[in-house]
């Protein structure tokens, strides 16, 4: 695969770089400009070598299942992505960077015309299109011919073969034109697929995996009971396997159609499967209601386990202590709220036990914000930006439709 680094002679070129500004934002006031930060050692190495830059990103959803127009140029409204123009041009002071309200006709045509090198034009998200999901054929054609070459640097969108992640690449190879990964694609890739293809010298690899659903996470956990030496269950996915083993757990969540598949992940996983022995519990699951909080091996009727208890933390720190590869992915417990956080924090704790000792890797959106709000993020190798993408390259066996085309 070509990288930035690869392509030569940019001058005076127009290259299209698909980049990830899917950032939060309300009225176009954004609360965390993170993912515009880390496109930019792409945005500048492309200016420095004079090229001229669109640049198209997604920003939130628009629902084109919506009967009323109305509706719909409200979604679009709410979704401008005018918002992280403008902060791109601010974090970019010595660059020019232009905003193009349309994204496709005359108009951005005649925008893309008046590019001079090492300038930028972000054009509007892409998702104004209602054929951008659907990768439909003739939008990625208008948005090849825009350009002379293509980087790909939206880690979060690798995992979506719409028209400007996979449409546009795959016109433009076959033009026999450049297509390329950016440098936070190329993190990216690296870091993941080394815990997708592993060495002996990375074992014992030990995964975590927690959240809320087994049957979100099924193609992950048997990729990884596949790969790992150990595979630690937390979150409410836990339950789902211990109701398979027959053990109380109360009026916690489980999924009564995936008991089967947790049955045969515990025959067949031979001892590499690791259950919670104890939970934090509580019988009122709602933050403004008094409630009684426990720490219980069993769990009683009328209570729901909502994070992994002290037991369990000590016994998966020790089994993490010994890791030379850990792969984490979804929360031990609820926590979003002050007495079902001690698991998750553990967690994060026994991995930055590991530092420099080991390679560790947390992926998974929500899993990733945790990591960021409890301050260990700087304790990790690697923290995926993307959520729905690091998982899928783990459950693809490293592949994602959005790197598989610049091969
Ligand atoms: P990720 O985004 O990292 O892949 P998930 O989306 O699968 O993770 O799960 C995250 C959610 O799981 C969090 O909102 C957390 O509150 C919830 N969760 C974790 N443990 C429990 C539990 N025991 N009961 C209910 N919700 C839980
Ligand atoms: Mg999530």
């Amino acid at each position: 695969m070509l990288t930035v680094d690869d392509l030569k002679d940019l001058q005076g070129k127009k290259v299209f770089v698909r980049v990830d500004f899917n950032v939060p934002q309300k009225n176009g006031v954004i609360r965390d400009d993170n993912r515009i930060r880390a496109a930019l050692p792409t945005l500048k190495a492309l200016v420095g070598k004079g090229a001229r830059l669109i640049v198209t990103s997604h920003l939130g959803k628009i629902k084109w299942k919506e009967p009323d127009s109305e509706k719909i140029e409200a979604m679009k409204a709410a979704n401008n992505l005018e918002c992280a123009a403008n902060r791109l041009g601010e974090l970019l002071p010595e660059t020019k960077v232009y905003f193009c309200p349309e994204n496709t006709g005359e108009t951005v045509k005649k925008a893309v015309s008046e590019l001079k090198d090492g300038e930028i034009l972000v054009l509007q998200n892409t998702r104004y299109q209602k054929g951008e999901e659907k990768n439909n054929p003739e939008l990625a054609a208008e948005w090849a011919s825009l350009a002379d070459a293509f980087v790909m640097d939206a880690f979060g969108s690798a995992h979506r073969a719409h028209a400007s992640t996979v449409g546009v690449p795959e016109i433009l190879k076959g033009e026999g034109k450049p297509v390329a990964l950016g440098y936070l694609m190329i993190k990216e890739v690296e870091n993941l697929s080394r815990c997708v293809e592993v060495k002996d010298s990375d074992r014992p690899y030990v995964a975590i995996l927690g959240g809320f659903k087994v049957s979100d996470k099924i193609k992950v956990i048997d990729t990884l009971l596949k790969k790992c030496d150990y595979v630690l269950i937390g979150g409410a996915m836990s339950y789902t396997f211990k109701k398979a083993l027959g053990a109380p757990i109360g009026t916690s969540p489980f999924e009564e159609d995936q008991l089967d598949y947790a049955k045969k992940c515990l025959e067949e996983a031979k001892g590499k499967l690791i259950l919670p022995v104890d939970s934090v519990v509580s019988d009122k699951f709602d933050e403004n209601e008094p409630r009684t909080i426990k720490v219980v091996d069993e769990i009683p009727d009328g209570f729901e386990g909502l994070d992994i208890g002290p037991k369990t933390c000590e016994e998966y720190a020790k089994i993490i202590s010994k890791a030379k590869m850990v792969f984490w992915n979804g929360p031990a417990g609820v926590f979003e709220q002050k007495d079902f956080q001690a698991g998750t924090i553990a967690i994060c704790e026994a991995i930055a036990k590991l530092d420099g000792k080991a390679f560790t890797v947390c992926g998974g959106g929500d899993s990733a914000s945790a990591v960021k709000q409890f301050g260990f993020k700087d304790k990790f190798s690697h923290v995926s930006t993307g959520g729905g993408a690091s998982l899928e390259m783990i459950e693809n066996d490293g592949h994602l439709p959005g790197v598989d085309v610049l091969r």
